[in-house]
């Protein structure tokens, strides 16, 4: 067995001798001061008190020591440690003082700044354009008609000559909010109202006296489910016009005016036979594509999204007032003859627009209305 190593000298260890540590100390105590904000302080941390720092290699040699040697690098080694992390704790708090106070100053917000971009809301654009649409009739001298949304089932369908037993009082699913009373059986029942129809019977009867000129823009309501080209509340625009000598010229007429107000000049219309109880004749009536004014038709080379290369776009029904309405309205047919027109706005602002769902119209959604601006 040897005997102890007597003549081992500590201070032979270079980086334990007591200049290195505290070399090694004061460097990191500088580096720290002169730390100039957080992220400084974070690289001198590293480079001081990291695992390849100076003093954390120092530490390292102190088990290599013989015994009697240990006990004295470890205090000088731990002492200079001590001074390294609280000289760190010190300058950090001092640096994240001075942090916070610059964060205060810069954040600062000043409610009391006038602000002039505050986004001031908008109308829904299914409003604005139904008032648009009425105003086109305004322009030519008709007034704005409205009625109750929960009307009378005589106003919705009879006197509009749909017969009880009529089909399209199912086709049209309406929704039934009370039941007509079956022992008095000059009680009509209500429903909501499937169509703006109602509200012409309303005005012919109100004012009694031709010429009568009407658009009536409202609410109306069908059992559809929700779904991208269905809802149950949607909105549409009628015209009522009854006056001496109307024909049918008169109507085309109007719709031709009304598209060129609303897409442009240069559109025309055109009608197709078709049938409703309260027009006689009555019709189908489309516009021209607005888009590529029919020249995608027959033309592979340029096809038109908006028609699907058909040129036309249907736009709603129309006709001659059936002269049995105008009976039912206390109006004389040998006398007056009117004629009516109606569209829904949903469907129009769908193809105006590109709107694929029409969902987006009823949900509420702020990034739908917005693009549409701030028309107020
Ligand atoms: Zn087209």
């Amino acid at each position: 067995m040897s005997a102890p190593n007597k003549s081992y000298d500590p201070v032979e260890v270079e980086a334990l001798k007591p200049e290195e540590i505290e070399r090694m100390r004061d460097e990191a105590l500088a580096a720290f001061e002169s730390a100039a904000d957080l992220d400084a302080l974070t690289h001198a941390k590293t480079a001081h008190t990291g695992p390849t720092s100076p003093l954390s290699l120092a530490n390292r040699e102190i088990g290599a020591l013989p015994p009697q040697a240990k006990a004295e690098a470890g205090k000088r080694v731990g002492m200079a440690r001590g001074a390294v992390n609280k000289a760190l704790a010190a300058r950090l708090a001092v640096l994240e003082a001075e942090r916070d106070e610059r964060v205060l100053v810069e954040e600062a917000v000043d409610v009391t700044l006038p602000y002039d971009r505050t986004p001031a809301g908008a109308r829904h654009p299914l409003t604005t354009f139904m008032e648009r649409v009425a105003d086109v009739f305004v322009a030519m001298g008709y007034e704005v008609a409205e009625g109750p949304e929960a009307e009378a089932e005589w106003f919705n369908f009879d006197a509009l000559n749909f017969v009880p037993d009529h089909p399209a009082r199912q086709m049209q699913d309406t929704f039934f909010v009370q039941d007509a009373d079956g022992a008095k059986s000059d009680e009509s029942g209500v429903v909501l109202r499937t169509h703006t129809s109602p509200v012409q019977a309303r005005a012919l009867l109100e004012r009694r006296e031709p010429p009568v000129y009407v658009v009536c823009p409202g609410r109306v309501y069908r059992t559809d489910e929700l779904d991208a080209t269905h809802t149950p509340v949607f909105h549409q625009i009628e015209l009522l016009a009854v006056d001496e000598g109307l024909t049918m010229a008169d109507l085309k007429g109007t719709l031709d005016h009304m598209v060129q107000a609303l897409f442009g000049a240069g559109m025309k219309t055109r009608l197709r036979p078709n049938y409703f109880p309260f027009t006689e004749p009555s019709a189908e009536m489309d516009m021209v594509c607005y888009v590529c004014r029919g020249e995608s038709v027959g033309n592979p080379d340029r096809p038109c999204r908006t028609c699907g290369s058909e040129g036309w776009i249907e736009l709603g029904g129309c006709g001659m007032v059936n002269p049995k309405v105008l009976v039912a309205c206390g109006v004389d047919p040998q006398k007056y003859s009117g004629f009516a027109f109606g569209f829904g706005i949903e469907r129009m602002l769908m193809f105006r627009h590109n709107v694929e769902d029409m969902r987006d119209m009823v949900e509420g959604d702020v990034r739908f209305t917005r693009p549409f601006g701030m028309e107020i």
